[in-house]
């Protein structure tokens, strides 16, 4: 830990990043705890004015997100300071998949090697580094059940307080999997946008507290990036042609095309044009709705799916990621919660990998965007897995049948296993 003393001056506390710029109308704010633009109440981006950046510098980096932090708003010597090191995982060259839909190159990207599970301890690592960095003392969230894992280990490896708030129905896997880190869990009656409502309300009042996708969210949202730069690193320094993302808020998506865009623009991988998907669950689909509507904006709505992580009615990014399909020529759909069950199993029974219900959207919407002529099963094809079949295991529990147990005898498992479909 650096101490205050020689705490390097502002320009460095946040690296190459320089300032935050607002996405609607451009105003340019110095960094800190501000994340609405001073002139129209829109979202704010962290812009950076970044250094070369060779892929030397990259793989000579750690084994975890702080490779990029060059590309991140951390201080340079983040990988040193105490944090749960997420990233680095799996691109699965998903075979069995591809020939099971009849696709040509098709990878997963397996995010369950994460410390707790998910994607979300990389948006989480970044979004602490920063609030660090500007003196909070709490790391707090609303969350759809990963966020508040992540928060949770993440304040206790750095050894602060968390506040983590879920909804009371949220499964019961992802609150013992908070609940265990030893910070403060609260669940709170209603659904995650009356969750997220009362921490905006508690953002206000307890400034002292960061939020990590609330008063801090322009550096959690960066954390995604990196996403796609271990994707393009892990296909050899280049980009997919088209790439299948699940969409809560939106943020993730919205953040892998950043990343992409960066490293064509920093020379790291050449040129190409990557059609970017959305996935929803089709009982919260709200960008999916706005999509199919040809509206740029997005119409809250009340969720009902197994999809829980996924399950944000009035998605913060979505006109963002509105855009970004837009403008690479891909889509946003969504797929009911029976094709989500069965493509969790498609995906286990193929590929080995057990995925939580967004993984099952997100196979779910490829296959319907497949058989609608929407995705070239000829071009290859990146899907994420964002997060660990483990803490979602009730979405399965009928699907699957499970067996009567037998005496140990050679005889009863003769009969069970030649009476077996
Ligand atoms: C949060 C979450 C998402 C969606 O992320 P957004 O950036 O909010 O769109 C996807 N998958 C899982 C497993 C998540 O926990
Ligand atoms: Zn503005």
């Amino acid at each position: 830990m650096t101490s205050l003393a020689t705490r390097p001056d502002v320009s460095e506390r946040f690296g190459n990043a320089r300032a935050l710029t607002c996405r609607e109308c451009g105003a340019s704010f110095d960094l800190g705890a501000l994340h609405a633009c001073l002139e129209c109440f829109g979202p704010l981006e962290v812009s950076y004015d970044l250094p070369p950046v060779t892929r030397r510098m990259i793989t000579d980096g750690p084994q975890n997100i702080w490779r990029y932090a060059s590309l991140l708003p951390v201080p340079p010597d983040i990988a040193d300071r105490p944090n749960t090191e997420p990233g680095r995982t799996r691109l699965v060259r998903a075979d069995r998949l591809a020939k099971a839909l009849g696709m040509r190159q098709l990878w997963v990207k397996d995010e369950r090697s994460n410390p707790t599970h998910s994607f979300k301890d990389r948006v989480v690592a970044v979004a602490l580094a920063a609030a660090v960095e500007m003196g909070y003392q709490v790391l707090a969230c609303p969350s759809t059940g990963n966020l508040a894992n992540a928060v949770a280990a993440a304040a206790a490896k750095a050894g602060i307080e968390s506040v983590v708030l879920v909804p009371a129905n949220l499964e019961p896997e992802k609150i013992l999997a908070s609940a265990v880190y030893g910070g403060l869990l609260v669940k709170v009656e209603g659904g995650y946008d009356d969750v997220n409502r009362l921490a905006s309300e508690l953002a206000e009042e307890r400034d002292d507290w960061a939020f990590v996708n609330v008063n801090v969210r322009p550096y959690y949202a960066e954390g995604s990036k990196t996403i796609g730069y271990e994707i393009a690193e892990d296909l050899g320094w280049r980009l997919p042609r088209q790439i299948v993302v699940p969409v809560a808020s939106g943020a993730q998506l919205v953040k892998i095309d950043k990343a992409f865009s960066e490293f064509v623009s920093l020379g790291l991988v050449p040129e190409a044009d990557v059609r970017v998907y959305g996935a929803q669950a089709s009982g919260c689909a709200p960008v999916s709705a706005a999509y199919a509507a040809g509206h740029d904006v997005v119409q809250p709505v009340r969720p009902d799916t197994i999809a829980k992580s996924l399950a944000i009615g009035n998605p913060a990014d979505g006109p963002y990621v509105l855009d970004v399909v837009r403008r690479t020529g891909g889509t946003v759909a969504d797929a009911p919660d029976e094709e989500i069950v069965d493509s969790i199993r498609l995906l286990a029974a193929t590929e080995g990998i057990f995925g939580e219900t967004a993984a099952g959207v997100t196979l779910a919407v490829l296959r319907r965007l497949l058989a609608a002529g929407q995705i070239d099963p000829d071009e290859e094809t990146v899907i994420i897995n964002s997060g660990d079949g483990l803490k979602t295991l009730n979405a399965v529990s009928g699907a699957v049948s499970l067996p009567e147990p037998i005496r140990p005898s050679l005889a009863e498992f003769t009969r069970l296993y030649e009476a077996r479909t």
